[in-house]
């Protein structure tokens, strides 16, 4: 690269040696040689000066020219007053502007091919954050959908903040909206300045209906960019939540079909879809099937001591820790009021014992809060594993876990049985005066279980007869 002399550092050293010149010329007597010395000292020390000088208020200009070269501008420039310079920024800007839109329509591409791809929430909500990561230079993203009765709550489901993303399609991220809940509010796109970036959220809308909102921080413009226009950061905001509702639709519509809105576990009527799809395909291809039934310890007195809501909000959590701590592939449905049951693909009857030896652990690790209270929980599990031939229906595949779910309950509650463990079958019903159930202590159950001590008066849960097979309810419930 060309290296320019600066001279303009003279500056300070030409005036005393023109000073210098001077005062010698005027105090000496003055010989001509004398003479032509100091003539020539107050010379080189003017052209020092006026040489500083120009370089001085040239510097700026030729940097300004240099930048312009390295930028492959013309030449032109170096003896250009600015006009052509202005032109060229004017073109650089025009440059900028055309790829952020090419930029925003692949993006925007990029989501509609979400939409055709995926059917489920969470994979779409991951892959629409990526695009718009890669779209807006945003400190933070969040994705809020429309939830309850009224649909005028905001959950979030997909957070980005940097390069790291969250996702959850039951919506616990715990964010407050703020610009989202704004824009839902007054039903319209809304940006506003905050420390020096940009806040803003548009609605998602898809088919008229709102599902939700999208929120965006945008960081301040790196300093010599211009700043982001707010009316083209809503026209930009808009045209891509629309795709994004359009993208998440689909999932949103089917998840709100399929999900259990308490526990955000799937309901009785998709088990019985999927449990025969599964029971089909083990016939198929003879990998094994589990199924764990679960059932809350004395859950009616949860309600009786603290209330319905206390029980909900027991019966949610219970969900989430089930849910947080199977696999991908094993899935979990609220079968009735406080019953949960688990499939598990390509599992079989010892994993599956061992998959619910861990779910029993998770669910009594703490008690629940509800409010100011802490309620000890447990459950009781039952555990099979799928039999072709002697199971030709989910109705008896949820028969054969429940036998041994009725077998935990009768042996003191909080803990897993199955084939594996079987208990002693039930004592004999005695007369109608006795209570038929001894709450003998579990040879195996853990001690301290919260709500599964002290009670003796509760009938153990009858097992299911053949005459009302689990399943009656399912068809009309759901
Ligand atoms: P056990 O240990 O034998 O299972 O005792 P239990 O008290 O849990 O007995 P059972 O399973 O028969 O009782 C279920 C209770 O769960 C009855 C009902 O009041 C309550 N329940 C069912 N669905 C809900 C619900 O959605 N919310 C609340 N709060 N309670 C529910
Ligand atoms: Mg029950
Ligand atoms: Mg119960």
């Amino acid at each position: 690269m060309l290296r320019r002399p600066r001279l303009q550092h003279l500056l300070p050293l030409s005036a005393p040696v023109a000073l210098l010149g001077l005062a010698t010329y005027a105090s000496w007597t003055p010989d001509v040689a004398g003479r032509t010395v100091t003539a020539a000292l107050a010379s080189l020390g003017a052209a020092t000066a006026i040489t500083a000088f120009a370089f001085a208020m040239d510097a700026a200009r030729v940097r300004r020219a240099f930048a312009h070269l390295r930028r492959g501008g013309g030449a032109f420039a170096l003896f250009d007053s600015g006009r052509v310079q202005r032109r060229e920024q004017q073109q650089h800007e025009t440059v900028t502007q055309l790829r952020r839109q090419v930029e925003q329509l692949s993006a925007i591409r990029d989501l509609a091919l979400i939409a055709n791809d995926d059917v489920s929430l969470a994979p779409i909500l991951e892959r629409a954050l990526t695009v718009l990561g890669g779209l807006l230079d945003a400190r933070e993203i969040v994705i809020f959908l429309a939830d309850g009765p009224e649909r005028d709550a905001l959950v979030a489901v997909a957070h980005r903040v940097g390069e790291r993303t969250r996702v959850s399609a039951e919506g616990d991220l715990a964010l407050e909206p703020r610009e989202a809940r704004r824009a839902l509010d007054a039903r319209r796109t809304v940006v506003e300045p905050s420390r020096g970036g940009l806040r803003a959220a548009a609605l998602l809308v898809a088919e008229g209906e709102v599902m939700g909102a999208l929120e965006v921080r945008l960081a301040p413009p790196p300093a010599g960019t211009p700043a982001q226009d707010p009316l083209e950061l809503a026209r930009m905001l808009e045209g891509l939540a629309k795709h994004i509702a359009l993208a998440i639709r689909k999932p949103a519509l089917y998840d709100r079909a399929v999900l259990d809105g308490l526990t955000g576990l799937y309901t009785k009527r998709h088990f019985l879809e999927l449990a025969q799809q599964h029971m089909a395909q083990r016939r198929r291809r003879g990998t094994p099937l589990s199924l764990i039934i679960i059932d809350i310890d004395h859950f009616k007195r949860v309600n009786d001591v603290h209330g319905h809501v206390a029980g909900d909000a027991v019966l949610a959590e219970v969900a989430r820790r089930l849910r947080g701590a199977i696999r991908g592939y094993d899935q979990a449905f609220r079968f009735g009021g406080e019953e949960m049951i688990i499939l598990a693909p390509d599992t079989a009857l010892e994993d599956a014992a061992a998959l619910a030896e861990r779910l029993r652990k998770k669910i009594r690790q703490e008690p629940v809060k509800a409010g100011e209270v802490e309620i000890p929980v447990t459950a009781s599990f039952g555990v099979a594993e799928l039999d072709p031939d002697a199971m030709k229906d989910p109705a008896a595949f949820i028969e054969a876990a429940d036998q041994h779910l009725y077998a935990a309950k009768r042996n003191g509650r909080d803990q897993v049985r199955s084939a594996l463990n079987p208990v002693e079958p039930a004592p004999v019903e005695a007369a109608p005066a006795a209570p038929a159930e001894s709450e003998a202590p579990a040879v195996d159950a853990p001690a301290g279980g919260g709500l599964t001590t002290s009670v003796k008066t509760k009938r153990a849960r009858r097992p299911r007869k053949k005459a009302e097979p689990a399943l009656d309810a399912v068809g009309e419930a759901a």
